[in-house]
């Protein structure tokens, strides 16, 4: 037997990492050293895919059927509750299935892309830099961990370095390659100028006057910013929607708190990242429809299974708007939406559609489109300082957006914190927030000393900054 071998790009985030993927009885992964993005490497969480493409089964009301059955079922239910549905779509699949699903969404589309930001500054939130102007910038400032959070970042960012760049950081822990680390509560010790780069995090959940302070720190410096994004394809799914009315996570959150959201339908995105169990709770309906078995799928009262991304058919947009084929053939995902929405979809028709809209004839994965990156106007933000004493910090990274569990499963803290707390080497540290309490394994890091670090859901957190109560 012959292996089927998939030339794909790694859905862990928005960087546009390419791989080869190998069906060869289990998965298995090979580098492909031509990819633009990542010239072959991967991160722990590229080299762990094999785990996320457990395959999901169609279902209804916890009764296998098949993808046909289970469309026909999201139609009726959707149909149903006309006028209290949502479409929730974060970007994780082609911008082909992104343009149908907006069909079907209509008025009632969430996506992670767009926030209370003003819209002048949406090209810039959402179409990144080049990588090679990173590697060619003078001073670039980090607002994010690109270890844990971008790591393909890294080899960029030292290649800048070795060309002279200074390196600032300003984060909750000293970052080895930075220069100069600055804490955030210290942001204004920061020397910017136009030679200047600031990289920071783009997500869902992104601290809006955070987002603001960093646009702003830009604009009165004169200084370029690039945002990098979560998503496999966070930049084709801004493209795709441009100019169609969108609502952000939290207006869902609202919604569905309300009552007035009752069925959401989640394409190729784990509502369980961005919604608490709790709100999720709340709906009659979840149906989601993606490509792999996850904790939501198990909650779902419809799953619509289709193939996983590597198998598809489509086009994604990555952080610096190269548009990048799929080597698969798959469209079983396109025509289960077509069965939802009551009409086929053609993919060619929707392949002209994506390529009409970010202005390219044929999709080149060498060759980067020309974006406008018009100047937005000027910003005021109002950063909350933390007022606790002690909180845990939320480095959102590709295990967390997608819900695949990790094995770094500790917090980081300071020595100066490990001594105060009198916690013994190969104890754990307990972590207490509102009523509910954890404990954690820990490890000493350059970490500000009234700050814990995790890379990991505990089920605790309220947001990405949560105060907390310590104890041995
Ligand atoms: S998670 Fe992001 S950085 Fe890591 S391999 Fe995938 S695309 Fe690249």
């Amino acid at each position: 037997m012959t292996d089927n071998v998939y030339s794909t790009i790694c859905p862990g985030c928005n960087f546009g990492c390419g791989l080869y993927i190998r069906e060869n009885g289990a998965l298995e992964i090979d580098f492909r050293k031509s990819s633009p993005a990542n010239a072959g490497k991967l991160c722990r969480f590229g080299m762990n895919l094999p785990k996320l493409f457990a395959p999901a089964r169609s279902m209804v009301d916890g009764k296998e059927t098949t993808i046909e059955e289970a469309a026909k079922e999201a139609a009726k239910r959707i149909s149903a509750s006309k006028g209290s549905v949502a479409f929730l779509s974060l970007g994780n699949t082609t911008s082909e299935e992104l343009l149908a699903f907006q069909k079907i969404a209509e008025s009632s589309l969430y996506t992670g892309a767009v926030a209370a930001l003003p819209e002048d500054t949406y090209q810039t939130l959402n179409i990144g830099i080049p990588y090679s102007e990173i590697e060619a910038a003078k001073h670039i400032v980090l607002f994010l961990d690109p270890y844990e959070q971008y790591p393909l970042i890294v080899r960029r960012l030292l290649s800048a370095k070795k060309k002279g760049a200074k390196i600032s950081a300003v984060w909750w822990k000293d970052l080895p390659l930075a220069d100069e680390n600055i804490r955030p509560a210290d942001v204004s010790k920061l020397a910017l100028s136009k030679d200047s780069l600031i990289i920071a995090d783009y997500n869902p959940l992104s601290d809006t006057e955070q987002v603001k302070n960093v646009l702003a720190l830009a604009k009165n410096a004169g200084a370029r910013i690039t945002f990098l994004k979560p998503f496999a394809n966070s930049t084709g799914a801004y493209l795709m929607a441009k100019g169609i009315k969108q609502k952000s996570i939290s207006q869902l959150v609202d919604d569905i708190n309300k009552g007035t959201v009752k069925t959401l339908f989640s394409l190729e995105s784990d509502p369980l990242s961005v919604i608490s169990q709790e709100t999720l709770g709340k709906l009659t309906n979840l149906i989601i429809q993606a490509g792999q078995e996850s904790a939501v799928t198990k909650k779902a009262s419809v799953v619509i299974a289709h193939e996983p991304l590597y198998k598809k058919k489509g086009t994604l947009i990555n952080n610096e708007g190269r548009a990048q084929a799929l080597g698969g053939a798959g469209t079983s995902g396109l025509e289960a939406l077509g069965i939802i929405a009551g009409a086929k979809f053609d993919f060619l028709a929707l392949h002209e559609s994506m390529k009409k809209a970010i202005g390219i004839t044929a999709v080149d994965e060498f060759t980067i489109p020309k974006y406008e990156r018009p100047a937005y106007g000027a910003i005021q933000a109002s950063v909350k300082p933390i007022d606790a004493t002690t909180a845990l910090v939320s480095v959102y990274n590709p295990f967390m957006w997608s819900g695949l569990p990790d094995d770094n499963d500790f917090v980081e803290l300071s020595l100066k914190s490990v001594q105060a707390l009198k916690l013994l080497k190969g104890a754990t540290v307990k972590i207490r927030s509102n009523g509910s309490a954890v404990e954690k394994k820990f490890r000493v890091a350059p970490v500000q000393d009234n700050i814990l670090l995790t890379g990991n859901r505990f089920g605790i957190e309220k947001g990405i900054i949560t105060p907390v109560e310590l104890s041995r």
